[in-house]
């Protein structure tokens, strides 16, 4: 286990979503026998999510995605954002959950459950739109018996006391990274063509290192989070916001115009 693994991400998904990119990703998908994980948007109200028509056979499509072993996210309930709150992680500051008094996220988790239960769809775990969420989130998603969450920018997963299996999600491209396991997230509903090509390139190039939530819950759950995760994580925070790479830059532009003078 001392090398990086990688879990890839699509956000996004539901029944208006781009559907021709999507086949040529799942074209791509099955050639590496790659299992992502997809976060499903329950009951879809954001029309920046509406690309194509509606696809009527899409529940169809989710439950052959999980028979397959692909791991199914609860994204939300209607992807819609009513504040401009960053939640505890603090990644981007508009929320559907963070924020709001635990009546009201309870109500709206209970009906996306009830969706994903009407339509036979096994919830394997929450990926929060726009990755804002709080305590009281967790402490519900506890509750409702949703076990793992995908986010966080720690280097590899940990279990809390609740039960909770946090999978963190570092990454938006494939990059080298030390050990750990990193997921990288997508949005395909924007994607080029060139977009696409790179994705294919990646997944030749990382195809051996691609893993998948089953085989990372086997290895990691039920480890307790450790001093140097919450240290890399805050550095990731600082890289992920910008941060540090300009005082990396400058100290290194320093660092040069000094042997210039000498
Ligand atoms: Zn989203």
């Amino acid at each position: 286990m001392a090398e990086s693994r990688y879990l890839i991400r699509f956000d996004d998904i539901c029944p208006t979503m781009n559907w021709s990119m999507w086949e040529a990703i799942e074209a791509h998908l099955v050639q590496f026998q790659v299992k992502p994980i997809l976060a499903v948007v329950p009951d879809n109200r954001d029309p920046k999510l509406m690309v194509d028509p509606p696809r009527q056979d899409f529940w169809d499509r989710v439950r052959q995605w999980q028979a397959t072993g692909y791991t199914i996210a609860l994204h939300g309930y209607q992807h819609l954002y009513v504040n401009k709150n960053a939640g505890m992680l603090g990644v981007t500051p508009q929320s559907e959950f963070a924020g709001l008094p635990r009546a009201e996220q309870e109500a709206k988790l209970r009906k996306a459950l009830a969706i994903f239960a009407e339509q036979g769809v096994r919830v394997d775990a929450w990926v929060a739109p726009s990755h804002s969420f709080d305590r009281t989130t967790v402490g519900l998603l506890a509750e409702l018996g949703v076990g793992v969450i995908s986010d966080g920018l720690w280097p590899r997963p940990f279990t809390e006391a609740n039960g909770i299996t946090w999978l963190p999600q570092q990454l938006w491209s494939f990059h080298p990274k030390p050990e750990g396991v990193w997921t990288v997230c997508n949005h395909h509903n924007a994607w080029s063509a060139q977009r696409l090509d790179q994705f294919a390139k990646d997944l030749q190039i990382y195809a051996s290192r691609i893993t998948d939530v089953p085989a990372v819950l086997c290895d990691y759950e039920g480890r307790r989070i450790s001093l140097s995760d919450r240290w890399s994580g805050f550095a990731e925070f600082l890289w992920t916001h910008r941060i540090l790479g300009p005082i990396w830059a400058t100290r290194r532009r320093l660092r040069e115009l000094g042997k210039l003078a000498g």
